[in-house]
């Protein structure tokens, strides 16, 4: 394929396609921002595996425990690789740019591009540890998908982002026109429900974790992370309370039940890490949250207090992973990298703001405009520093 010109296409606020280089830069600035930020000490991780690698959490966590701690790195995820003139999708451009990158700096990498949910991808990532990088010590879990097929069963599970129990109304964007609404959400049912436990709730990450421990893959002492969020009050019926949240707390009982496997067999340990609000292809999706995160970052970006994935993973290895002292967890055993964002003086801020927000001011009392060009970001549109004139190579290979 000769390079090409790829402009931004979207359907409706969504971006279909990815542009390499710009998803290559949003690379270059994580590995910069990181490189060298962790100090060496006896917690620092050395072999990782990180499930759900390409973006987002996951990509930030790689790229953190790679350039910031020197580790090597595996990464699994589900990319769409480029056809034909068809670009690929922003998490394999990510994934070419962090393997070019990784060369140069003489770091080790390995990705496996499939579903994580499968037996047969499990196999592969058991297979390419035992060859290429031994037993792990750190896992990080950060898968977010609307569907998962369970192998054992051959079912289909599609999460749904409904409240429980009652029906919600709250205003949100309506993204794809930019108009302020109230939007009222039915509750799930009882299958809905169970469909969006089997998807995002701990399951799987308990299969991996079984697996490897099985296979021999688990260094002595070896830990894992999923993540998970609580947010504000204002959201917690589409979150927290909602079947997402019912996932989440599914997480976390199975974060206990890991935890139990590995200070027994290893003197290891499984948390959930409870982060912050930050703008993913995941996080976009779920209702009300635009809204939120057209003023969270605003008001945090004011106070000196705003982060993104990096900065709190970042901040994820340096004040907990990699610390000398015990690792601060609260009451329910969670790491909480979300305390900037839930400041009472943040949160009354947003909660001021709320219900002042109509079409007419969105783009003057809240940064929509910020909002939506993190999310092009995503995609490598809008990006500083490159040229949307200029023809560029699709057809990459890591
Ligand atoms: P994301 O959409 O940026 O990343 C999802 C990742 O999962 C990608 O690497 C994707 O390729 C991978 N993936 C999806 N389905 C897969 C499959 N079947 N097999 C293999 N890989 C698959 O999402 P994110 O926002 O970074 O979310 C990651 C985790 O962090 C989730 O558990 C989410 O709930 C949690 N979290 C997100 C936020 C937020 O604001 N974005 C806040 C707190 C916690």
């Amino acid at each position: 394929m000769p390079p090409q010109i790829v402009k931004r296409r979207s359907r409706g606020f969504i971006c279909v396609n990815a542009h390499p280089e710009g998803c290559g830069k949003n690379v270059e600035r994580w590995v910069d921002a990181v490189r060298g930020k962790i100090s060496a000490g006896p917690a620092v991780p050395k072999n990782v595996l990180v499930i759900g690698a390409s973006t987002g959490y996951g990509l930030a966590s790689r790229i953190a425990a790679a350039w910031g701690c020197g580790a090597k790195t595996l990464g699994v995820f589900f990319e769409r690789p480029p056809e034909g003139d068809k670009v690929a999708t922003a998490g394999y451009y990510n994934t070419v740019a962090l393997h070019a990158l990784a060369k140069r700096d003489g770091l080790f990498a390995a990705s496996i591009n499939g579903d994580a949910f499968s037996d047969d991808i499990k196999r592969v990532t058991a297979e390419a540890l035992r060859t290429q990088m031994g037993p792990v010590d750190l896992v990080i879990y950060s898968l977010a998908s609307p569907k998962r097929t369970d192998p054992r069963t051959g079912a289909v599970h599609n999460s749904v982002l409904k409240p429980v129990g009652q029906a919600y109304t709250n205003r949100t964007i309506e993204l794809d026109t930019e108009k302020v609404v109230n939007v009222t959400l039915q509750p799930a049912n009882e299958n809905e429900i169970a469909d969006t436990v089997a998807v995002m709730g701990g399951d799987d990450w308990r299969r991996w974790m079984e697996l490897l421990l099985q296979e021999n893959l688990l260094a002595k002492g070896a830990r894992t992370l999923a993540y998970s969020y609580i947010g504000p009050e204002i959201t917690w019926p589409i979150y927290r309370d909602g079947t997402i949240g019912q996932a989440k707390k599914d997480l976390e009982r199975v974060a206990g039940d890991l935890d139990a496997m590995l200070a027994n067999k290893l003197g290891g340990n499984a948390w959930v890490s409870v982060n912050k609000a930050v703008v993913t292809q995941a996080s976009a999706a779920i209702p009300v949250v635009p809204l939120y995160l057209s003023l969270l970052p605003m008001i945090m970006k004011k106070k000196n207090l705003e982060e993104g994935p990096l900065e709190q993973m970042l901040r994820m290895f340096t004040d907990f992973l990699c610390a000398s002292q015990p690792i601060k967890l609260d009451k329910s055993r969670r790491l909480r990298l979300d305390d900037r964002e839930m400041r009472t003086d943040v949160q009354a801020e947003v909660a001021a703001l709320w219900p002042q927000v109509a079409t007419e001011n969105l783009r003057t009392i809240t940064d929509f405009a910020g909002f939506q060009r993190e999310f092009r970001g995503l995609f490598g549109f809008e990006v500083e520093g490159v040229d949307y004139e200029q023809p560029t190579e699709t057809d990459l290979k890591w």
